[in-house]
C-alpha cells in the first residue's frame, strides 16, 4: 500500500464570496508501515487533507493515487476504496447514522459486499479492539453515546472494512485524561499488532511526538515541515 498525493490544491466555494484556498500544492507520499502525525493550527488544511486521503473530496488540482491507481481518473473513487483508507471523522457523529451500534458497525463491510453470515463476528471484532462490550453495545442508540464512546463507535466501523490505513482526525478531542491515554493505548496497538498504517491529526505536538515515526507540520494549506520527529 502506498499513497502518493502530487500538486494537490484544494478551494472551497470556488467563485463564491466564501471562496477558500484550504491547500496549497501538497506532495507527499505515504508509505506502508508509517505512523505519521499531522499537526497544525486550527484552519490550516488538516482535515481537509484528511478527507482527501479518503476520497471524499476530490482534488481542485494536482492528484491523489493509491497503489498507482489515481483516485479520480474516472468520475470518482473506486467503491472499495475503503479497503485501503477509512477515516475517522473529526466529529464522529457525522459517521454515524444508524439505530443500533450494530448497524453503524455492519454498514462499511455489507457494502463492501461482505457476506452476511460474518458480520455478527466481524462487528464483535471491531467493537472489542476499541474497548466496547459487543454484548453490552449491539443494541443501542449510537446518538444515546457518550463522546468517547461515539468515537469509538465510528472507530469500529472503519475498522470493520479492514483498512490498510487509519486516518484519525483528532481522536481525543474531547476526551478526559484517562480516555485520552486509553485512545493513544488502543492506536498503539492497531499500530503495533495489526499492522495498520496510521496518520493522527491533532493540534497537540507533545502529545503525538514520542508516539510517531514522522512528524508533518502544516501551516495555511501548506506543509511547512515534514520528517523524523526528534528534527
Ligand atoms: P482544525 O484544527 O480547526 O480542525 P483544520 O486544520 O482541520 O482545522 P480545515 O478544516 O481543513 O482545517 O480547514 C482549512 C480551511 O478551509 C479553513 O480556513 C476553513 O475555514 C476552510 N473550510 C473548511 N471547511 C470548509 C467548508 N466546508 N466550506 C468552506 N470553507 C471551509
Ligand atoms: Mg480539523
Amino acid at each position: 500500500m502506498s499513497i502518493e498525493i502530487k500538486d494537490l490544491s484544494y478551494i472551497y466555494l470556488p467563485g463564491t464570496p466564501y471562496e477558500k484556498t484550504a491547500l496549497k500544492k501538497i506532495n507527499m507520499h505515504i508509505g506502508k508501515g508509517e505512523f505519521i502525525g499531522l499537526i497544525g493550527h486550527t484552519g490550516s488544511g488538516k482535515s481537509t487533507l484528511a478527507q482527501h486521503l479518503n476520497g471524499l473530496l476530490k482534488p481542485t488540482q494536482g492528484s491523489i493515487s493509491i497503489d498507482g491507481v489515481s483516485l479520480w481518473e474516472k468520475k470518482k473513487p473506486p467503491a472499495d476504496l475503503c479497503r485501503k483508507v477509512g477515516l475517522v471523522f473529526q466529529y464522529p457523529e457525522h459517521q454515524l447514522f444508524a439505530e443500533t451500534v450494530y448497524e453503524d458497525v455492519a454498514f462499511g463491510p455489507r457494502n463492501l459486499d461482505i457476506p452476511e453470515a460474518e458480520l455478527p463476528s466481524l462487528v464483535r471484532q471491531s467493537l472489542e479492539w476499541v474497548g466496547l462490550s459487543y454484548e453490552e453495545f449491539k443494541d443501542r442508540s449510537p446518538f444515546a453515546l457518550s463522546g468517547g464512546q461515539k468515537r469509538r463507535v465510528a472507530m469500529a466501523g472503519v475498522l470493520a472494512m479492514q483498512s490498510d490505513v487509519l486516518v484519525l482526525d483528532e481522536p481525543t478531542a474531547g476526551l478526559d485524561p484517562a480516555g485520552r491515554k486509553e485512545m493513544i493505548s488502543l492506536v498503539k496497538q492497531l499500530y503495533q499488532k495489526y499492522d495498520r498504517t496510521v496518520v493522527w491529526i491533532s493540534h497537540n505536538m507533545d502529545e503525538i511526538a514520542r508516539l510517531v515515526n514522522r512528524l508533518i507540520v502544516m501551516y495555511r494549506g501548506k506543509i511547512y515541515l515534514d520528517g523524523a520527529p526528534r528534527e
